[in-house]
């Protein structure tokens, strides 16, 4: 038995894609809805996006 080409790969579903809210530090996992423009996807909820809209930018 040769396990060389076995990976890390544990059959887990759960191994969605996530990142943290730039606003609230939250950690925001991947949504279906945000499939087309997760590497834009900011904040985790438009609460976060509303606050951080009230900063201006130093
Ligand atoms: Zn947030």
């Amino acid at each position: 038995m040769n396990t060389a080409m076995k990976k890390d790969f544990k059959g887990n579903k759960q191994s969605l894609p996530s990142k943290p809210c730039a606003v609230c530090g939250r950690t925001m996992t991947w949504r279906k809805a945000w499939a087309k423009n997760w590497e834009f996807v900011l904040y985790c909820s438009d609460a976060c996006r509303a606050k951080k809209s009230h900063k201006n930018m130093p």
